[in-house]
């Protein structure tokens, strides 16, 4: 059991969206939470888990009309704290993931406020179990890159990763925030020498009822059609073995030449 001491705030990562992979630490934490902090990416279903006194807010940069900025985010964290609630900011995925964690922390030891960070499962390694994969394999890809799509982006130039390093047929790839539009990132890694065949999978809402997966290969990534966020794009190798299990009787769900479901097992 986890002792929550008053006024300390716990820097939590909610896992993909299925509660049954949140950590029993995470759990414990969200149940006795006084307020929980926390992204458009934690669903209801892990919100449920807090008690009848936690309050919730959402802090997500999409809640509301108003955009609220990381600095507010902040304050607020830091305000809670000094109100002596058990404070959990509460991060999709892993908070030390594309998660703004740093930040926080600066904040957080500026301002003297105890802290601790609790992880959680980050969508790549989610995807990796929903879509029966290794992200690594020793045959295959000794590398994993994980990036954001604003850095596979053409508008970001000043960010702009350095791909030819990345496109290694021992990597695996894995794009948080891809956006839909692939195809520079296409040209990139084709430039970058990977081959034409090299698979890749788009998937949304893993883990969850309503989880998504498309496959193509890197000359179609172009092709994929957009999904509903969130969504991750993987590229690489280790990808060969899904799908490999894809049950006749699941064709409904492929909507086109290039998707590939995926069997529960
Ligand atoms: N800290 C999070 C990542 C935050 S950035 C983590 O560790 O997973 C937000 C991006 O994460 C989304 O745009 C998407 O690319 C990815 N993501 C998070 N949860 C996801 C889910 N359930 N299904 C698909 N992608 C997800």
């Amino acid at each position: 059991m986890t002792d929550i001491v008053l006024g300390k705030v716990h820097l939590v990562g909610a896992g993909p969206g299925d509660p049954r992979l949140l950590t029993v630490k995470a759990h414990d934490l969200i149940e006795r939470a006084g307020v929980i902090l926390h992204d458009d990416l934690v669903p209801a279903a892990v919100l449920a888990v807090a008690g009848p006194q936690t309050k919730i807010v959402n802090v997500g940069k999409r809640c509301g009309a108003k955009a609220i900025t990381q600095a507010e985010i902040n304050a607020r964290i830091i305000e809670s704290a000094r109100r002596g609630l058990d404070v959990v900011r509460l991060h999709g995925g892993d908070p030390a993931v594309f998660g703004r964690l740093a930040e926080e922390m600066d904040a957080l030891e500026e301002a003297e406020i105890p802290f601790e960070i609790v992880p959680g499962v980050t969508a790549g390694t989610a995807a990796a179990a929903a879509l029966g994969f290794s992200l690594t394999d020793r045959r295959r890809s000794s590398r994993v890159f994980m990036v954001s799509g604003h850095r596979a982006s053409k508008n970001a130039p000043q960010e702009r990763t350095n791909w030819q390093e990345v496109a290694r047929e021992d990597t695996t790839l894995v794009v948080y925030m891809p956006g839909n539009d692939f195809s520079s990132l296409r040209e990139e890694l084709l430039a970058g020498g990977l081959s034409q065949d090299t698979p890749a999978i788009l998937v949304s809402h893993i883990g969850m009822p309503e989880q998504q997966q498309r496959a193509a290969t890197l000359a179609d990534l172009d092709k994929l059609p957009s999904m509903d966020t969130p969504a991750v794009l993987i590229i690489g190798r280790t990808l060969d073995r899904v799908g490999r299990h894809e049950q006749p009787d699941d064709t409904p769900h492929s909507i086109d030449s290039v998707s590939s479901l995926v069997s529960s097992f």
